[in-house]
């Protein structure tokens, strides 16, 4: 069974605060998005104002939570922290905003799961910083229009596609973050082998950074168990060898997909023949959410070429079935 707590979207450990990079110039990678929030950022301090409503989107653990708050502390200003299903009455939005200090940053993560009722109060606050509140009920309900502070929104989503138009065009900085380099994750695990006291060597962390699965999450949360296996098997040493020895025995294979992962090419190879076979098929065969399988799993398996997505369905890709140690059929595949 795959361990649950290096899935991409595994709920955050306290450990994961210490090593997150506090200022733009220690975040690695995603250099394009760096470049433009840097130009945002000044702007909106030499000008005294608020920065524009910005979106991160794309898949859990690159560093969209990070960012958000690295905008806040750029800025000088508050961080206020919330998400989507979190806030499940207009009155929990209102309580938020009317709290707000001027050119505060709000995150809102998982921003495509906002309640309609939410997310209308949200459209008059970023557009005008206006607040319009239904007092009271029935024959006696009236509104009252209360004025905010102007504040910026931070949203992330891993789901662009599930955001509602009008929500989107609110945002006047849309940013789509990448999975990341070997090379970036190269050095994002030398760091975080620095921060954590633990030495690893060049082989070490690279072989790290090479089965992360382009996602920064996961390299901490590899390193970490490697470095019990050098504790408890090695001399405390993480070379390239033990590193390659630990990850194995957690599952984690050469090109850095898990027991889960392998579990979806390997229904798509051996029921279906390679495909294709629709995402709802696959939810169920493996008892995963469509939105687990969409949001977690496909978009690296995309980016690796593994899998291709078809109008009639999923498909193994040729490098999949090499991946699986698999000879494609002759008429299928790709
Ligand atoms: P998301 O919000 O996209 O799910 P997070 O911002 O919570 O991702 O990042 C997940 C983990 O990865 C955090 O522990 C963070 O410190 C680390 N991380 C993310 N991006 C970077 C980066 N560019 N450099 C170093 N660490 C990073």
């Amino acid at each position: 069974e795959p361990d649950p707590t290096l899935r991409p979207d595994a709920q955050p450990e306290d450990q994961d605060r210490a090593l997150r990079p506090q200022a733009l110039d220690q975040f690695i990678g995603q250099a394009e998005a760096r470049a433009n929030l840097r130009v945002f950022i000044q702007s909106a301090r030499t000008r005294g104002e608020a920065m524009d409503h910005t979106l991160f989107h794309g898949p859990p653990g690159l560093g969209k939570t990070t960012l958000a708050q690295i905008i806040a502390r750029e800025l000088g200003v508050g961080f206020r922290m919330t998400s989507g299903p979190v806030l499940a009455k207009a009155g929990d939005l209102a309580a938020i905003l009317t709290n707000l200090e001027a050119r505060d940053v709000l995150f809102i993560d998982e921003i495509h799961r906002l309640n309609p009722a939410v997310e209308e109060v949200l459209y008059p606050a970023m557009e005008d910083h206006e607040l319009d509140l239904v007092i009271g009920e029935g024959p006696a309900a009236r509104t009252v229009r209360i004025e905010l502070q102007p504040f910026t929104l931070v949203g992330a989503t891993t789901r662009l596609g599930l955001l509602t138009t009008p929500l989107r065009d609110r945002f006047g900085i849309p940013t789509r973050l990448q999975f990341y380099t070997v090379g970036e994750l190269h050095q994002i695990v030398t760091r975080n082998a620095q921060l954590l006291g633990v030495p690893a060597d060049e082989g070490g962390a690279e072989e790290i950074a090479r089965r992360a699965r382009g996602t920064p999450r996961i390299a901490g949360r590899l390193l970490r168990r490697v470095v019990d296996f050098a504790v408890v098997e090695g001399d405390g040493q993480v070379t390239r060898t033990l590193a390659d020895h630990a990850l194995t025995r957690l599952g984690v294979d050469q090109l850095g997909l898990d027991g889960a992962d392998r579990r979806y090419l390997r229904l798509i190879a051996e029921n279906y023949a390679g495909g294709p076979v629709g995402i709802e098929t696959i939810g169920a065969a493996l008892s995963e959410s469509r939105d687990a399988l969409e949001d977690v799993i496909e978009p690296y398996l995309l980016q690796q070429g593994l899998i291709q997505r078809t109008p009639r369905g999923r498909m193994l890709a040729h490098k999949g079935w090499r991946h699986l140690g698999l000879d494609a059929p002759k008429a299928g595949g790709d």
